[in-house]
């Protein structure tokens, strides 16, 4: 009988005792399904052995073990193990939430219960090519030619070590999943593979740089402005590994981004089994794209967040495109950044690991400054020229629903070339303020401290916090003027304004609330690329990596509010932003135009982006943050709370202040303030942020501090932590 230790779904930090025979280190990472509280939980064994608190017979044993089923490989625990600690998030909720939806469920079991049959490969073997001493194997495939497809299950009489025999089966392509095969993962008839562009001197340098730390953990930072060519340099090398047999894990911020790349390697690797895993994909097809990650059978793993803790047995390679987005930092329960754990999980599996991006963050960037990441640079545009980025300065100018005259001309200019426009404007609804003149009333949220933001369709006020809807009122409510104003612009109003400007353009929106719906991105991404769009109106939905190959023009609106945030991150997010969003301009034969429409036109930071020169930028940036002692030169935790009593909040957070402040680490514990948006939904947010300039410090710090956050003040509240947070 041995103590195994079992992480369970369940909010506390730390792992439940139960016992079991004959168990070994080779369970380690297997689900059970354990009694607990009145019933059963499924669970995966983190440890094995170990000297038991009390005795064993006192403890319970595991009700089943499902030694067949694939499990969480011994590099993924160690990440979970880590992601538990660094981020102080219960060890279990970590490691199921990790976990396929239906692994965690106890009756998941029939879920995986799945056959497994010989592969065309196989098939096609010569069997009499396997070791002698593969007796155990052999027996398996004799057992399959015969019988058909089996469960693992039934194979396990066929010897001890048919489990084993099993997997190395799945690993070697001889035997597969039944249903691993099916939808996307099928997709892989074989067709030609097209041959990709040739590369240039940039590319291929930096191809064969990367390429050259195959086998060993290097992380690289790709900097490359937009349309460099940073995709052909991922596919260089993904072909290079799928040729030694290798398995790549490529990260992507959002799920709107994985179909293109996506049909970009589909096309270029046609015979490679690839699986995707995002949000958008029903639970049973994600356990079976998991799997086919996990028996090795899919040698592409294209995925968000989530997917940087799929078991991966042969792994070559990890890449993280769009490495500075927000999205790829997780922002509720466990709070991660898959973009760290990657290289992480790089190091420990001792492979590279490719952060691409034409903004990167500056955390990255300040890295391969100090020689921790290798910086590798793609300097022009690959087959066209970076678009031509201009300031409006619009002082004094009478704009017509946001839009200046010059914004204006050149939208008609690019719809009589019949080209395509972009009119980029990060505020969705029609205008975010309905205001009272004769008083100063706007509409509020009854609920937040917040403005509701006007929208039309059926015309409603909404806040865009808790999605509280009211109808528009005609009076003002303080003072009962008959004339109310909808004040600034957003996505719907420049749309409108668009449409009577240019009644025959196709004009088409995409924001939040037009993409609602699944697919309803795609399909809008569709219609771009086949033409049938003339003038885009969108959000930063469209700044990110996509490739719109007829898009001419681009014209921002309002952005300048970020210059004046009081979020120090502002200055970097609107570079990003605006690089970003002007990159879509110009990227096959026409020449792109960007018109920036801004009140400060000289302002160091438009100039930067027109000129497309993220070192400068970004050397000023971290110049800044080092002498004001912000990130990356600091790090950060943020203790979060909320409750539905402002007293409740300011309670908690002055007593986490003072408990942290009497530790006596050298960190910086700041007073509690409100959040920015004090009230959402009626719950009361604050927040008490802890700065120190040694990582390890910042850690020894909160594992002290923790304990204390527990006491009589956080019964009313509910907390959170936010390592390294990225909005604050
Ligand atoms: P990024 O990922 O840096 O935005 P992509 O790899 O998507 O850039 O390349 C931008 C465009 O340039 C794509 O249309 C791509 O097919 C093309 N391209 C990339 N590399 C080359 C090359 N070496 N020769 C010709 N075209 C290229
Ligand atoms: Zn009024
Ligand atoms: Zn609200």
């Amino acid at each position: 009988m041995q103590l195994v230790r079992v992480a369970l779904d369940v909010p506390l930090p730390t792992l439940f005792d139960y016992r079991l025979a004959h168990a070994t280190r080779e369970l380690l990472g297997a689900r059970v399904l354990v009694p607990f509280g009145r019933g059963q939980r499924a669970g995966v064994i983190l440890e094995v052995g170990g000297e038991p608190e009390v005795a064993l017979e006192r403890i319970k044993p595991i009700a089943q073990v499902f030694e067949h089923e694939p499990r969480a490989a011994p590099d993924v625990l160690r990440l979970l193990r880590f992601a538990s600690r660094y981020y102080h998030y219960p060890i279990g909720q970590v490691v199921m939430g990790a976990l396929p939806q239906a692994l965690r469920r106890p009756n998941g079991a029939r879920d995986v219960q799945a056959r497994v049959a010989l592969t065309a490969m196989a098939l096609a073997a010569d069997w009499s090519s396997l070791p002698p001493r593969a007796v155990v194997r052999r027996r398996v495939l004799e057992h399959l030619r015969a019988q058909g497809p089996c469960t693992p299950a039934l194979l396990r009489s066929l010897g001890s070590t048919a489990s084993r025999a099993v997997r190395d089966l799945i690993a070697a392509g001889w035997i597969a999943f039944e249903e691993s095969t099916s939808r996307a993962l099928d997709d892989a008839i074989p067709h030609a593979a097209a041959l990709g562009p040739t590369l240039t001197s940039d590319q291929a340098k930096a191809a064969d740089a990367i390429a050259a730390t195959l086998g060993r953990f290097t992380p690289w930072l790709l900097l490359g402005v937009t349309g460099s060519g940073k995709t052909e340099v991922y596919l260089q090398l993904i072909g290079r590994v799928l040729a030694d047999g290798g398995q790549v894990l490529v990260l992507v911020p959002e799920i709107n981004l994985t179909p293109q790349l996506e049909s970009r390697l589909v096309t270029r690797f046609p015979s490679a089994v690839l699986a995707s895993l995002h949000s958008g994909i029903p639970e049973a097809e994600r356990l079976r794209r998991w799997r086919a990650a996990e028996s090795g059978q899919a040698s592409l793993l294209i995925g968000t967040r989530l997917a940087v803790f799929t078991p991966l047995p042969r792994l070559g390679l990890i890449v993280v495109d769009e490495e500075h987005d927000a999205s790829l930092k997780q922002q509720e329960g466990l709070r991660y950044s898959a973009r760290d754990l990657a290289v992480l999980r790089a190091k420990h599996r001792q492979v590279p690991v490719v952060l691409g991006s034409a903004t990167p963050s500056l955390e990255s960037y300040a890295k391969a400054l100090a020689g921790r990441y290798r910086l590798i640079q793609l300097s022009g545009r690959a087959n066209s020229q970076l678009p031509s980025i201009r300031c409006v300065d619009t002082r004094g100018l009478r704009l017509r629903d946001g839009l200046s005259s010059e914004l204006i001309d050149a939208l008609a200019r690019t719809l009589a070339a019949r080209e395509q426009s972009l009119v980029f404007i990060n505020r969705r609804g029609y205008a975010p303020a309905l205001l009272c003149f004769a008083c100063g009333w706007s509409a509020p949220c009854t609920r937040c401290s917040a403005r509701l933001v006007l929208h039309l369709g059926a015309v409603r006020l909404r806040c865009h916090y808790c999605g509280h809807e009211e109808p528009v009122t005609s009076a003002c409510p303080s003072c009962g003027n008959l004339d109310l104003t909808a004040a600034g612009h957003g996505t719907q109003r420049v749309e409108q304004a668009l449409a009577q400007l240019f009644p025959a353009a196709r004009v088409l929106r995409i924001d939040r609330d037009t993409t609602r719906r699944r697919l309803a991105f795609q399909q809008m991404r569709q219609r771009v690329q086949d033409d049938d769009v003339d003038i885009l109106v969108g959000t930063q939905m469209l700044a990110k990596g996509h490739d719109f190959p007829r898009l001419k023009l681009v014209g921002v609106v309002d952005t300048d509010s970020a210059l004046y945030s009081t979020d120090f991150r502002a200055a970097e997010k609107l570079f990003a932003q605006l690089t970003q969003v002007a990159g879509r301009a110009g990227r096959r034969d026409v020449a792109g135009e960007v018109l920036i429409q801004t009140q400060f036109p000289g302002h160091p930071l438009y100039k930067a982006v027109q000129r497309q020169d993220f070192a400068s930028f970004a050397e000023r940036v971290l110049t800044e943050r080092r002498e004001a002692g912000f990130p990356p030169y600091a790090h950060q935790v943020l203790l979060r709370a909320e409750a539905a009593q402002r007293e409740a909040v300011d309670r908690f957070l002055g007593h986490a202040a003072r408990a942290g402040a009497r530790l006596g680490f050298r960190v910086d514990v700041y007073d509690p303030v409100p959040a920015p948006v004090a009230r959402v939904a009626g719950r009361e947010r604050g927040h008490l942020l802890v700065q120190s300039a040694s990582r390890e410090e910042m850690q020894r710090f909160v594992d002290a501090w923790v304990p204390h956050l527990s006491g009589r003040e956080a019964r009313r509240v509910r907390w959170a932590l936010d390592v390294d947070p990225l909005d604050l």
